[in-house]
């Protein structure tokens, strides 16, 4: 296991659950992500993936334990909420970007509503963002004008705009067709190369290899293993891991 250091945790889980009615999703979950840190989460479905991803910015409540970005407790609602939200950003599989809004639209938004940025100020950076994830051309263009992966760069450019402190992925490839998947995963290994501190859900086992510095194994809404990709995919200890990597080679 890696040793984790608490008080040097970006975003940190303590014994969180969750339930849906009886389903128990969560089950004392603890995971600590220091900063600059690339961790991958991987499962079989249903193991409790999404769930995690969405409490971690509060699209789900949780029932117990705490969750922690930068070391401020995320709180139930209200002012403070929003603002810890801001600092995480958020890729679905779904790329969700606004249908009727131009591309430029879909990345000032956020930062000229939630931050403030004048739309000068806001369509600058905006347009640097596009640039560095290959898309500036395209900013004119509504979202249905573009392919699935640009589409999805698109929205890595959006979530880049507020200036989050942590990047939550949530199997970013997993609607793309096949030729379009690395476009998707070159951006986000260089966002990680840049020092990003990324939690990413994805079967892409050769991004896991890439770029993670940890590989979290989830079953059944516990995290199983936690471990570096070399020990993970070389020596996975549990049966369930064991199976898991069967299943993929
Ligand atoms: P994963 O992302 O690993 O596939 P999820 O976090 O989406 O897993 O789901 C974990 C479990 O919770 C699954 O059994 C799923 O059916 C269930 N679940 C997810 N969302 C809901 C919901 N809104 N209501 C009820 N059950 C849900
Ligand atoms: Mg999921």
């Amino acid at each position: 296991m890696t040793t984790h250091v608490p008080g040097d945790a970006l975003v940190s889980l303590n014994a969180v659950n969750k339930h849906y009615g009886q389903l128990h999703v969560l089950k004392d979950i603890n995971l600590q992500v220091r900063k600059g840190e690339v961790v991958v989460v991987i499962g079989p479905s249903g193991s409790g993936k999404s769930t995690l991803c969405r409490a971690i910015n509060r699209l789900e409540t949780i029932e117990g334990g705490t969750i922690t970005i930068d070391g401020k407790v995320l709180p139930e609602e209200g002012k403070e909420l929003a603002k810890l939200r801001a600092d995480v950003g958020m890729v679905f599989q779904s790329f969700n970007l606004f249908a009727h809004k131009t591309i430029l639209e879909n990345v000032t938004l956020g930062p000229i509503k939630v931050k403030g940025a004048s739309k000068a100020e806001a369509e600058k950076e905006a347009m640097a963002l596009l640039e560095r994830v290959g898309v500036g051309q395209q900013a004119p263009k509504l979202p249905a004008q573009l392919s699935g992966g640009q589409q999805q760069r698109v929205a890595i450019a959006r979530a880049l705009a507020m200036k989050p402190k942590v990047m939550l992925f949530d199997e970013p490839t997993s609607a793309l067709d096949p030729e379009m998947i690395n476009e998707v995963l070159d951006v986000m290994v260089q966002l990680a190369k840049e020092g990003m501190t990324m939690i990413v859900v994805t079967h892409e086992m050769g991004f896991a290899r890439k770029a993670a510095d940890r590989v979290v194994f989830m079953a059944d809404g516990q995290i199983v293993e936690d471990e570096t990709p070399e020990e993970f995919f070389t020596n996975p200890k549990s049966d369930r891991a064991k199976d898991f990597l069967s299943k993929l080679l």
